[in-house]
């Protein structure tokens, strides 16, 4: 009997497992990582092409008859089966990751392989179809979002084929799809509470331009120059506080077409509770507090200012990116404002 509640629809078309396994390239020598095993269709086709599989299971019963099944085969030795939440497991060394995931964690467990160090060679998944098309969506497509973004800075991701909901027993209620994650060597050294709390600002409205999502969002620019204070006290830079001598500086306030706006459901797209650890932060309480906070208008003082040229340098004279829209940005393009707000002093964690 399975449990659906975690995710047990097995496997039952033997083509498409062997289909599955065959595009890890898999060598003799490799160890693989199988997350979710359950009766073991994909696991007796691994043991056919590695020298090694682990697989984690939560299910007892499962975790059983997966070691039941190749008892008193030759493969028995070279299967160890880890019984246990895949999230709350230290992982072994492994070479590559094949899963019929159980789509509860579809999110942790993607950004889980992507912070495993050394990072395998290659991830061949099966997702929840939506979920998949959000992974390797790029931009201008109408699924890219937060999550597009996030994974592909850490990975090369492929659709590799679709598998109707038949081919499961029971068959779940949504298709899926198969996809290949290649994590990038070296891991791209960036701080990812930065990283991501830029793009959680960039995504709260996809569809509005880079300029309106900063500079035209009076709480982001709040919170942007609490961020810019609390780094220059750290590091003994000395503000210039006060009130600003003349007002109306910068004139064409965007400020009036903002503030108003629905934030977009993007930003729901990746809670943190689907984060593991290693990736959790407290920006996106942080921005979301700081969105709510109806701040009235008030005059900006010298260090509001300050922060501000700095963003519009970033984004018009450094980057050229103010007209563009989140939803067409590249992670490249992100990666670069990253970098320019980060040399003037602007942080986002
Ligand atoms: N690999 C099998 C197949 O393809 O036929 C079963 C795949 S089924 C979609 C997902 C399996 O993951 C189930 O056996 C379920 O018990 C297991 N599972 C669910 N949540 C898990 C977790 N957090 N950690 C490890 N295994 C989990």
């Amino acid at each position: 009997k399975m449990n659906t509640d975690i995710g047990q629809h097995v496997l039952k078309n033997p083509g498409i497992a062997e289909q599955i396994v065959n595009k890890a390239d898999l060598k003799q020598s490799d160890i693989v990582l199988e997350i979710g095993p359950g009766t073991g269709n994909l696991t007796a086709k691994i043991l056919d092409q590695a020298k090694k599989v682990i697989a984690v299971e939560l299910d007892p019963r499962m975790a059983a008859e997966v070691t039941k099944r190749f008892q008193g085969t030759p493969a028995q030795k070279r299967l160890e089966v880890i019984l246990g939440d895949v999230m709350k497991t230290e992982l072994p060394y492994f070479d590559v990751c094949i899963s019929n995931t159980p789509y509860q964690i579809s999110s942790p467990l993607t950004f889980k392989l992507l912070a495993t160090l050394p990072a395998p060679r290659v991830c061949i998944l099966m997702f929840q179809r939506e979920f998949a098309l959000r992974l390797f969506a790029k931009p201008g497509d109408k699924l890219y979002s937060r999550l597009s973004v996030n994974a592909q800075m850490w990975a090369k991701i492929d659709h590799i084929m679709k598998v109707g909901k038949n081919n499961f027993k029971p068959p779940p209620l949504v298709e899926s799809s198969v996809i290949r994650m290649v994590p990038k060597v070296p891991r791209p050294q960036i701080n990812y509470e930065e990283w991501d709390g830029l793009l959680r600002i960039a995504f709260v409205r996809k569809n509005k331009t880079l300029r309106a999502s900063f500079l035209g969002t009076t709480s982001i620019m709040t919170m942007l120059e609490a961020n810019y204070r609390t780094w220059c006290a750290q590091n003994d830079i000395p503000v210039e506080d006060g009130p600003v001598e003349e007002a109306g500086g910068d004139g064409m306030d965007i400020e009036q077409e903002q503030d108003t706006e629905e934030v977009d459901e993007e930003v729901m797209d990746m809670d943190d509770d689907d984060v593991p650890d290693f990736f959790k932060e407290e920006t996106n309480a942080r921005l979301e507090q700081a969105l709510k906070n109806k701040t009235p208008r008030k005059k900006r003082g010298k260090v509001g200012e300050l922060v501000r040229e700095k963003v519009r340098q970033v984004l018009e004279d450094e980057t050229g990116l103010a007209d563009k829209r989140a939803r067409m940005c590249d992670e490249n393009e992100f990666l670069k404002m990253l970098w320019a707000f980060n040399q003037k002093g602007i942080h986002f964690n």
